[in-house]
């Protein structure tokens, strides 16, 4: 009778645990706390149907209409410091973010052979399609230009100063744990000037500024 109770018990547990894991739908990011404090990350995937009103850059990328005054006074300031720097990704749709993940997947699979673990691996370099920043149009890449300036110099310059115009490293050093995403110097976020220069004196991320405010 007892092993029959202990059967019943581990059964009632399992069907819990599947429950728990099949009722996780896919939460969605929203606004409330403003445009420029979206969050979105592989909790919370970028709203269905998001329109956003974009500018294209000289190079052909193109971002968030409302960001790119403050980008332009970013880059300006860099040159007159002599960083020369250029936005190599800006605004993806997601037909380019799941490019993007096949074809990490794919480099993947040529090593590893099983489509799964492939897919394990590239999860951790590539944002899954929905929960990328950049399809909000409002994070860049920046790097050096290549000419007269070195990553290094951009990285730093970045690191010291895109928070005086509304920009924050979307994914430091040692906050990978909350992010979720490796550190990537390059990769920048608007999220307005005064909040950008609270979380940098600070030293939060967004998803530990978020939880702040709310
Ligand atoms: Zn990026």
């Amino acid at each position: 009778m007892r092993k029959f109770v202990n059967i019943l018990f581990g059964v009632f547990v399992v069907l819990c645990i599947c429950g728990f894991i099949f009722s996780k739908r896919t939460e969605y990011a929203t606004d409330v706390n403003g445009w420029n404090l979206i969050l979105v990350n592989e909790d919370y995937h970028v709203p269905q149907n998001y329109a956003v009103k974009l500018t294209k850059l000289d190079n052909g990328e193109r971002v968030d209409t409302r960001i790119y005054p403050a980008l332009q006074d970013m880059f300006d300031a860099a040159e007159e410091e002599g960083i020369y720097m250029i936005v190599r990704e800006g605004y993806r749709t997601q037909e380019d973010q799941q490019k993007l993940m096949d074809d990490k997947v794919e480099e993947y699979k040529e090593k590893v052979r099983v489509k799964f673990v492939a897919r394990w691996y590239a999860e951790k370099w590539v944002a899954v399609p929905g929960t990328s920043e950049h399809q909000l149009g409002i994070a860049v890449d920046i790097n050096a230009d290549g000419i007269n300036s070195s990553g290094s110099e951009v990285y730093t310059w970045l690191a010291e100063h895109a928070h005086e115009y509304g920009f924050i490293q979307r994914y430091p050093e040692g906050k990978t744990e909350i992010t979720g995403i490796n550190y990537e110097p390059w990769h920048y976020r608007y999220v307005g000037e005064d909040v950008a220069k609270e979380m940098f004196e600070e030293d939060v991320c967004l998803e530990e500024y978020i939880e702040k405010v709310q």
